[in-house]
């Protein structure tokens, strides 16, 4: 593949003139040597690999065969460097994937009771895996406290509690760089837009926050409050009154998963405040429609 036209004032800096078609993409990794030699690397210690030691791990003895095939993925998937071979980031992401198990396992797991209870009817709560998105519901209203892509492969190794506390550190981080304008799945760039309607949305919220990847169409959904988790006043409110919230799965926060707790005070442009209400006092966070803070403040309770 080569790369030209990286210029700093042109708006698409990184300009692909010889972009593969995803088809044809997909062709050159749908072979079991290739395959086998991405996987040779990814299990080779750090550095650049040998073309002899590459053949002995991959098992192939006839040079020339063993050649072809890596000069397939070599350009797109590998690169060759005066040292031996080595992965590019597509090379690396196809072994990942097949390691996260999205193309080979079909698991079952049924679902499991959580910590925490249900912000509207304070029912318990559980986590439920379907076609390898996890989510965490209530059983008894129906109403959603989120839900996300989960690989296959997360269930590994992992007792339910640890998977429902992955999960949870999974959707901070993948909401985080969605709010901070960069696209969890494929980097690109994020908008960030206030949607005041309850349809398509896995939270049920009235008023909620979509973020949307304007290269890959990427979509999450949450409530405006989640953005708050790691806001440091936010942090030292909850602190002050004996609640560390890295400890606390989002979905026991009411603010992160309902729109009760938000109100729209402005739109055109748009300003939304979200009340955390707790042990007698009351945070008041203001942000604008990209999620940016504006204003905390902390209303003492009598
Ligand atoms: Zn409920
Ligand atoms: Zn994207």
């Amino acid at each position: 593949m080569s790369r030209s036209d990286v210029s700093g004032d042109d708006e698409n800096a990184l300009e692909c003139t010889e972009c593969l078609d995803p088809a044809d993409a997909f062709a050159l990794v749908g072979n079991e040597t290739r395959l086998a030699i991405l996987e040779a690397l990814w299990a080779a210690d750090d550095g650049p690999v040998s073309f002899s030691e590459l053949r002995r791990e991959v098992g192939m003895r006839d040079s020339a065969q063993f050649n072809y095939h890596l000069q397939k993925l070599t350009g797109h998937f590998v690169i060759q460097r005066s040292d031996g071979y080595a992965f590019k980031h597509a090379g690396e992401k196809v072994v990942r994937s097949v390691i996260a198990g999205s193309f080979n396992e079909h698991p079952s797991l049924e679902p499991f009771p959580v910590e925490g209870t249900c912000f509207a009817c304070e029912g318990p709560l559980q986590a439920v895996y379907e076609d390898e998105r996890l989510s965490i519901e209530c059983p008894d209203c129906g109403h959603g406290h989120g839900e996300y892509a989960f690989p296959p492969g997360g269930l590994n190794d992992r007792t339910r509690e640890e998977i429902a506390d992955a999960f949870d550190q999974r959707v901070r981080h993948l909401h985080c760089l969605a709010a901070d304008g960069v696209c969890p799945e494929c980097s690109g760039r994020m908008g960030t837009h206030v949607v005041e309607t309850d349809e398509d949305c896995c939270l049920g919220a009235a008023v909620r926050v979509d973020h949307e990847c304007v290269q890959c169409g990427h979509t999450l959904c949450s409530a405006a409050g989640l953005r708050l988790l790691d806001h440091s006043a936010v942090v030292s409110f909850h602190r002050e009154r004996g609640i560390s919230l890295d400890e606390r799965p989002y979905w026991t926060l009411p603010w992160c998963v309902s729109d009760e707790h938000t109100e729209v005070r402005e739109r055109d442009p748009y300003r939304l405040a979200v009340c955390i209400p707790l042990a007698g006092d009351e945070l008041r966070v203001t942000m604008n429609g990209d999620l940016d803070v504006l204003e905390t403040r902390v209303e003492r309770g009598d």
